[in-house]
């Protein structure tokens, strides 16, 4: 593997309002898995990334992710998404969501978030125009499948994070009914803090 300890932000391609946004957030230079990662996400190639949090994993994929969408501008479909996140728990979902907000302010970024126990209209209403970045946690998106109150045929990123906990939370099953409204042409961001075999199929 390439050595990226002396990669910087700059050396990476990414948009120019993305590196302002870095630079208001005070990020200096790339993480590790942030300078392994970008490149190939960038290139549109799958990832699959072994990443506890705290290694800046979230940003791993959100900033090339981000680059895309706006490399290729596009209106999302409405009560769809151009990029779903799928997330173990509605704070983590909440934090991924605050992230994709903060790295993309200066481009016009929709993002939305999806989770259980609170009521189902804030959230069809978030949908109704299309974004471009949705976030949410697998229970509560399958039952707006169900319903037919999102879509998500116009899905060209999925991104699965803490994949281990999601198995352990029992969300294979759900994961699996959401991936069959997953068009086949897209490209797979997985990340985990182990790798079971059960994720690596
Ligand atoms: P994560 O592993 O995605 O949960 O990120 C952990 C923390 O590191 C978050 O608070 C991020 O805002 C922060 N962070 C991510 N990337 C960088 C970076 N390149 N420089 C400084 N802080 C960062």
């Amino acid at each position: 593997m390439k050595d990226t300890r002396l990669t910087k932000f700059t050396d990476l391609g990414l948009d120019k309002m993305l590196l302002k946004a870095l630079h208001d957030e005070g990020y200096e230079k790339p993480t590790p898995i942030q300078a392994q990662a970008i490149p190939g996400v960038m290139a549109g190639k799958d990832l699959l990334g072994i990443a506890q949090t705290g290694t800046g994993k979230t940003a791993a994929f959100a900033l090339p992710i981000i680059h895309r969408l706006a490399a290729e501008k596009q209106a999302a479909p409405r009560r769809g998404c151009r990029v779903l996140v799928l997330s173990p728990t509605r704070e983590l979902a909440t934090q991924i969501a605050e992230s994709f907000k903060a790295y993309g302010k200066h481009m016009n970024l929709s993002v939305a978030v999806i989770f259980g126990g609170v009521k189902y209209g804030g959230q069809m209403r978030a949908m109704a125009p299309g974004v471009d970045v949705l976030v949410a946690t697998p229970g509560r998106l399958l039952d707006h499948l169900q319903e037919k109150t999102i879509t998500l045929q116009g899905v060209e990123m999925f991104v699965l994070d803490e994949a281990d906990q999601m198995l352990d939370m029992g969300f294979i099953v759900p994961i699996r009914q959401i991936v069959k409204h997953l068009p086949r042409l897209r490209q797979n961001l997985f990340f985990s803090a182990t790798m079971p075999s059960e994720i690596e199929k």
